[in-house]
């Protein structure tokens, strides 16, 4: 069977570990300083379920609160992944901008996301708990998972369930 192609964008505030969640999950390795300023797209092949996936991630330089959503990330996606760390509040705030743009922008209800608390190595500097993670994504119905990119920490998990979240949604790109 062939595999199922996903493309899968990773977006959020800057410095809140989106290129480092990507790296370690493909190339299992913690890289301390990563060019903040590139967008790459990595690739990885992945079984899940008993299904083949080629996973595309599309690695983003990060939005703020005046970023206009870039319209090339409203099509061609079967699914976003929202991070912020535990330790900044400003980049819970930037995620649930960029949830609010991204629906305007995709035009369908339901789009598959997961919600994604980088950082929990961090404890002593936790800004926001793991309660308040959990509620953003129930008001979203989106899943949420709380990782460190740093100890390896439910990295994995997260990209399964952002593959469990586009099967829940059977895969389609979103229609305009
Ligand atoms: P991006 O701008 O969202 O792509 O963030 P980066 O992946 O470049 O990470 C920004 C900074 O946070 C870098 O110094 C990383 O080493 C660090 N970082 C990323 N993930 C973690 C983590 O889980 N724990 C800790 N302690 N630092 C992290
Ligand atoms: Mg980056």
């Amino acid at each position: 069977m062939p595999s199922k192609q996903r493309k899968i964008a990773m977006m959020g505030y800057r410095s809140v570990g989106k290129s480092s969640l990507i790296i370690q999950f493909v190339e299992g390795q913690f890289v301390d300083s990563y060019d903040p300023t590139i967008e790459n797209t990595f690739t990885k092949f992945i079984r899940l379920n008993s299904t083949e996936y080629e996973v595309k991630l599309v690695d983003t330089a990060g939005q703020d609160e005046y970023s206009i959503f870039p319209l090339q990330y409203s099509m061609d996606f079967h699914g976003y992944v929202l991070v912020y760390s535990i330790t900044s509040s400003k980049s819970f705030q930037i995620v649930q901008i960029i949830y609010d743009k991204l629906l305007d922008m995709v035009g369908k209800i339901h789009v598959p996301i997961v919600l994604v608390g980088n950082k929990t190595d961090l404890h002593l500097e936790r800004k926001i708990s793991t309660e308040e993670g959990k509620r953003l994504a129930e008001k979203w119905k989106a899943a949420f998972v709380e990782t460190s990119a740093k100890r390896n920490e439910s990295v994995t998990d997260m990209f399964h369930a952002i593959l469990s979240e586009i099967e829940r949604s059977d895969g389609h790109m979103p229609e305009k």
